[in-house]
């Protein structure tokens, strides 16, 4: 993107789409990873989208998107868990950097989403914070439960609806989005490809 560009919502995912499809073909240009640009945007920054995703560590957004530095907000729980902080973080983006696009992105065969999915089913119990996570899960793991096929891929595909619906309904989110100022996208990621396949909204 040239610097000094203001990009809208649509400009914003096709530059996402157009880099998962050089990382997907093994064609990455690693924009934006120099010095010159660390430079650039020490003083100030403008990325292109907000990416909240899983922690999974195949899942990293700068490289699936073939991005550098000061391109993306990056905000990663365990199966992309929404909470207050993390929708404060999006809202942060958004409202004060005014990136236009916000990318909710699960994946495929998500660890956490199979923990929570073993979990619920079998009436276990997991330690510590890990409750947490699997409470979190709760909704999309019901939302998924009476659908045919992978549960867990299922679940997968609930949790990225419902968190990118939340993030639409968010108060300050909401204008942004009625106002065509900012787009909220659900996205799928898949280890096997590498390709990201965004949702309808
Ligand atoms: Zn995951």
């Amino acid at each position: 993107m040239p610097d000094g560009f203001t990009p809208g919502p649509d400009e914003a995912l096709r530059w996402l789409v157009e880099g998962n499809e050089r990382w997907v073909a093994g064609e990455l240009l690693h924009p934006h990873q120099t010095v010159a640009r660390r430079r650039a945007v020490a003083a100030g920054q403008h990325p292109l989208a907000t990416v909240f995703s899983c922690i999974d560590s195949r899942v990293p957004p700068e490289i699936v998107f073939d991005r550098g530095v000061g391109d993306l907000f990056v905000v990663r729980t365990a199966a992309q868990t929404n909470n207050g902080l993390v929708q404060g973080a999006v809202e942060y983006g958004a409202e004060e950097a005014v990136t236009p696009l916000v990318v909710v992105m699960g994946h495929q065969r998500c660890g956490a989403v199979t923990l929570a999915v073993e979990t619920l089913n079998n009436g276990t119990e997991v330690p510590a914070h890990l409750v947490e996570v699997v409470e979190a899960l709760r909704p999309a793991y019901e939302a998924a439960r009476p659908l045919p096929g992978d549960q867990v891929d299922n679940t997968v595909h609930a949790q990225i609806r419902l968190t990118a619906d939340q993030l639409r309904e968010d108060p300050l989110l909401a204008p942004l989005v009625a106002g065509h100022r900012v787009r909220v996208l659900g996205a799928y990621y898949s280890l096997d490809s590498g390709c990201v396949d965004f949702l309808p909204s």
